[in-house]
């Protein structure tokens, strides 16, 4: 299993730290989990290309997460001499056809013209993509937000999206390989709908996880010591990711 972490920031502009998109490539697909502002273009970093895509998990709808499902689109349809023909999928949250819906309103030059998309929308879900096995669990960022556990048969990786402390996400990673989850903020940051580093520490711990990568981190979690932070909880493999980071399983 291959995990290429394309955006590892938040909405707010940060040097190495993008809005959320990262590449999976693990039994025999290539899946998009998430794709905020420039993720198609930082998808060069994975070496795989977009014409190479299988489908797209999205987490939940927010900009950050989602906002170049337009470029997606765009260019599946009118990549001069590359139209898409094969089927896409789109596995996200409530909600979602209705934001497509909104979309093509929107943008009627992306309804998709040569393939078939295939949307399914999910809250706590068990399915197949390919050889696949995909879990959704609800994390509490948004009313509909979740986050996603993939297992090929010899590993296992669990990406949290925007999640809060009041979500399934201990549960969804119990004794996954890795990690990747949400440090927006430092230990002591007021937040309902984020987690703090001592959130994260006490989730990893809790889950037992092998290995533990930090994203979307806000400015202010760039600046504090995060890492020492999650350590007073969680004392497995742990690292900040940066745009570009590259995990083999
Ligand atoms: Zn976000
Ligand atoms: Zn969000």
């Amino acid at each position: 299993m291959d995990i290429h972490l394309l955006g590892t920031g938040t909405a707010v502009p940060v040097k190495n730290h993008s809005s959320a998109g990262l590449l999976v490539r693990a039994g025999g697909q290539n899946l998009l989990m998430d794709i905020g502002p420039g993720t198609l273009a930082r998808l060069e970093l994975s070496g795989t290309t977009y014409d190479q895509l299988d489908a797209l998990l999205l987490t939940h709808l927010h900009p950050d997460h989602s906002l170049d499902i337009a470029t997606l689109l765009q260019v599946f349809n009118y990549a001069p001499g590359a139209e898409r023909k094969q089927p896409f999928a789109i596995t996200a949250c409530q909600g979602s056809q209705d934001f497509l819906q909104r979309l093509y309103a929107l943008y009627p030059e992306l309804v998709p013209e040569k393939y078939q998309l295939q949307v399914r929308q999910v809250y706590r879900d068990e399915f197949f993509i390919g050889d696949l096995k995909i879990q959704a669990a609800p994390t509490g960022h948004t009313s509909h937000s979740v986050a996603y556990r993939l297992e090929d048969g010899e590993h296992s990786m669990v990406y949290s999206g925007d999640a809060s402390r009041y979500g399934e996400l201990a549960g969804l990673a119990q004794a996954a390989d890795v990690l990747v989850c949400e440090c927006s903020f430092p230990e002591g940051w007021e937040t309902q709908d984020h987690l703090t580093a001592e959130d994260v520490g006490i989730i990893a711990a809790q889950a037992e996880v092998e290995a533990l990568v930090l994203t979307h981190l806000y400015p202010q979690a760039l600046a504090a010591d995060v890492l020492a932070q999650v350590r007073n909880h969680y004392h497995g493999e742990l690292q900040v990711a940066v745009d570009g980071l590259h995990l083999v399983l």
